[in-house]
């Protein structure tokens, strides 16, 4: 568990003409579950399916035809709800949300209003600087997603692809507890990192399987501290809601401008308006897109074609005991076991592929000098390689363990270790072999090291003249054996000898 102490940061303060004005933000993550069939069908999920491929009976709202629950959908909603530290309801049950929309032919979307999976949980959300946010979560529900509309396909027609009509989504409902653009964002990455740890969402936010409902309302300075004492929100602003953002950067920009809108109302003596608007990134502004009242008429009712849910106990305690070692205690766990700096944990736990690859290149071997080599050279040399990912690196972990063992043993130094690294690279080759085989063994044999020093000095004169006026000119020296011993002299024991021939 995590027993770091964090300082609670500022909430972000934005001047308007007249006063200064704190930013509130609540948000609804849609996370796509990660299935292979949808909530109610045995229809697959694939991404990128030709249109209407993946469409069952049921999900195309064909007259008579049953939902049937996955269960695998269940759970993986129940392993997010234990991941978010979250009550699980044994008890649930689901919906008829009743709305018109041609990309969702059964008239309504099944969801869980009154009786959600998922009650109360919370996210640890860090800032940097030993900062962090604990963000509330409120509920999490499963419910259906709806199918795409196709508007650019043909000047006249539009088209529906209903591959997606169907897919289970869990709605992760937070309070309103974050204080700034950034922190929304790094409570959405946090969100994201953690369903990727359980397995329960890719979190790919370009395929739409995760996307965000942004709450903005903003307040003067104390108020919020009046809400959090109470619970009660008529201390708060009255919040517009940015529908369906998929970029972290898009809702950073979203929050500020339409946090910098309601402020203008305000100071302008009008009012602000709760309603659903779109974000535009292009003009970078927010636009209403329909009114909150409207909108709130979905005559919900329980959905007759559905009994309500009811799960055991041993099933959830089942799940939990299976549960994998989350972000949090997968980095505390890093910085005690491994030596790691704050910053080193957070980057190598950042996705649960990388904290994979780490911890076997570092097994046995030195944790630091593992988490440099996983962190500096291959991190950035796969950000050359057109930005690939850690599961297309060519230098497998074990072959990286057995570099760094390398260097570590003094087979090799840092500097040649860097051109193996490259050759194995490239060439798929391991490590051991290309030292072997390429003759880049460090020479420690100091007899050897003496001869190319002695060569040097000797057929140098007047540079031994100026090093010995000026010892920092030694340096050149040892740049002059490197080169000579094909850069595989340890340099600790050129140093030594050159000093030492010079007389410094
Ligand atoms: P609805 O279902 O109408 O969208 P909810 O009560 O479920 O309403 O709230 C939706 C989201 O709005 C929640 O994430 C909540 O934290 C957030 N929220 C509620 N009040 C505010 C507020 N004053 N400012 C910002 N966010 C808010
Ligand atoms: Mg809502």
């Amino acid at each position: 568990m995590l027993d770091l102490t964090f300082d609670t940061p500022t909430p972000k303060v934005i001047a308007g003409a007249k006063h200064d004005w704190e930013l509130v933000i609540g948000l609804e993550v849609h996370a796509q579950v990660a299935t292979n069939a949808k909530l109610f069908s045995g229809a697959s999920t694939l991404f990128g399916a030709e249109p209407n491929s993946n469409v069952a009976f049921v999900d195309a709202g064909m007259p008579g035809m049953l939902p049937v629950i996955n269960e695998e959908c269940v759970a993986q909603a129940v392993r997010t709800g234990l991941g978010l530290k979250a009550e699980i309801n044994l008890f649930s049950a689901f919906d008829r949300k009743n709305y018109f929309y041609p990309d969702l032919p059964q008239g309504y979307q099944i969801s869980q209003l009154y009786h959600p999976i998922v009650g109360e949980g919370e996210v640890l959300v860090e800032l940097g600087d030993n900062k962090a946010r604990v963000v509330r979560i409120e509920r999490i529900h499963l419910e259906q997603d709806a199918g795409k509309s196709v508007h650019d396909m043909d000047p006249n027609m539009s088209f529906v692809d209903l591959n997606r009509t169907g897919v289970a989504l869990m709605e992760i409902v937070s309070r309103p507890d974050i204080r700034g653009p950034e922190e929304a964002a790094a409570y959405v990455s946090k969100l994201r990192q953690i369903m990727r740890y359980l397995g329960t969402c890719d979190g790919n936010m370009q395929n739409g399987n995760l996307r965000a409902d942004v709450n903005v309302s903003i307040c003067r300075p104390g108020q919020y501290e009046k809400y959090q004492e109470t619970q009660d929100f008529s201390h708060l602003g009255t919040r517009c809601e940015i529908k369906n953002m998929n970029s972290m950067r898009f809702i950073q920009q979203a929050i500020d401008v339409e946090a910098r809108r309601q402020i203008a109302l305000i100071e302008d003596g009008k009012e602000v308006v709760q309603e659903t608007r779109l974000y535009d990134p292009d003009k970078n502004e927010t636009r209403s897109m329909r009114s909150k009242e409207e909108a709130h008429d979905y005559r919900y009712f329980p959905d007759p074609d559905l009994l309500p849910l009811e799960i055991e106990q041993a099933w959830v305690d089942d799940i939990a005991s299976a549960l994998p070692e989350l972000p949090d205690a997968k980095k505390t766990r890093f910085m005690a076991d491994f030596g790691l700096s704050d910053y080193d944990a957070s980057v190598l736990t950042a996705d649960v592929a990388n904290a994979a690859y780490f911890e076997q290149v570092a097994d046995g071997r030195d944790g630091k000098m593992s988490a440099n080599w996983v962190i500096n050279e291959l991190f950035g040399r796969l950000k050359k390689d057109d930005d690939k990912d850690i599961t297309e690196s060519p230098v497998s972990a074990a072959a990286l363990g057995t570099l760094v063992g390398l260097i570590k043993s003094g087979d090799i130094n840092g500097k040649i270790a860097k051109e193996v690294f490259e050759i194995a690279y490239t060439t798929g080759r391991d490590p051991s072999e290309i030292v072997e085989t390429e003759g880049m063994k460090q020479v420690t044999d100091t007899g050897a090291i003496e001869a190319a020093v002695d060569e040097i000095i000797a057929a140098n004169p007047a540079q031994v003249e100026k090093a010995k006026a000026n010892p920092k000119l030694a340096g050149w020296f040892v740049g002059q054996v490197m080169k000579a011993t094909g850069g595989k002299a340890n340099p600790a024991a050129v140093n030594q000898m050159v000093s030492a021939k010079l007389g410094l």
